[in-house]
């Protein structure tokens, strides 16, 4: 596969999710072998979006250097991603990556108004060799060498919304041919019920219907409704191609899991490189 940046720069403003404060980015083309990273450029530090910079997960994907945060990284990252893009200096002057539509439309349709930058150089991928597993007391996630007939990355979520909305299993096969008009544009979900205990915990700050699909007895609050019919499936594998992407490549294999987050990929992250026997990292053309 090709190395890509962006063909030029871009940017973006808005609220951030759970800070509620306003942030502005701007995506800046990056040479060859720069991979992806964020430049805290209010305080001057250096971020790569990499899996061992998570410092929490709490409701989001959030990474830290030096006492700098970079918080809900995940729509972004699983945006460029789903556009294959593998060098890029992410500025942001605040806390939070802004929301925007609480999914990853906008980012992915404006890069693509812009379009992308071939390196003339090939980008390594990472394709799992032997399968590894995190589990947790509440969910599990692995990740499996694919078999023969399978490419790319493959998906395979099962959900347990507990009352909460109907449950649905989602089963994504070779996402990089799909991921533009089946994943990108569904959006960050919420439980009615769940909302006051959220803002106790100083949470969601920036939230509203313009930037979540909130879940009250079973059904949307949004008055538009939903974008697919299992939007809040196809969320959860928005947010797996994101937390995957701090691999530092595009992933080879087979992603299973049940009732998975941001702290079950970190911590799936985490095994899978525990021991270089699990992966191997080349190139395909
Ligand atoms: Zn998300």
């Amino acid at each position: 596969m090709q190395s890509y940046t962006i063909n030029k720069p871009i940017s973006f403003s808005g609220v951030g999710l759970h800070s509620g404060v306003n942030t502005n980015i701007t995506l800046k083309p990056a040479p060859i072998n720069s991979g992806i990273f964020f430049n805290r450029i209010d305080q001057k530090i250096i971020i790569p979006a990499q899996w061992d910079n998570v410092i929490s997960t709490k409701f989001s994907t959030n990474l830290g250097k030096e006492n700098t945060e970079v918080k809900t990284v995940e729509h972004l990252l699983s945006a460029l991603a789903g556009l294959h893009i593998n060098n890029c200096e992410i500025c942001i002057d605040n806390i939070e990556v802004p929301i925007l539509d609480g999914s990853s439309k906008i980012f992915v349709e404006e890069i693509q108004k812009i379009g992308l930058s071939n390196q003339n150089d090939n980008q390594n991928i990472l394709e799992i060799i032997k399968p590894v597993k995190f589990e947790c007391d509440y969910g599990y996630a692995e990740l499996l060498p694919n078999k023969n007939d399978q490419e790319g990355l493959n998906i395979n979520l099962e959900s347990f919304f507990d009352g909460k909305y109907e449950d649905q299993d989602i089963k994504v096969q070779n996402l990089n041919g799909n991921y533009v008009d089946s994943i990108s544009k569904a959006r960050t979900f919420g439980f009615f019920h769940e909302i006051e205990y959220l803002k106790s915990q100083n949470l969601i700050k920036g939230g509203s219907l313009d930037n979540a699909i909130v879940i009250k007895d079973r059904k949307p609050l949004n008055k538009e409704g939903l974008r697919y019919e299992n939007e809040l499936m196809r969320h959860k594998v928005l947010d797996v191609v994101g937390d995957l992407y701090l691999s530092g490549y595009p992933i080879v294999g087979t992603y299973k899991g049940f009732k998975t987050g941001h702290y079950i990929t970190n911590n799936l992250l985490r095994e899978l490189f525990k021991s270089e026997e699990n992966y191997l990292i080349h190139q395909i053309h």
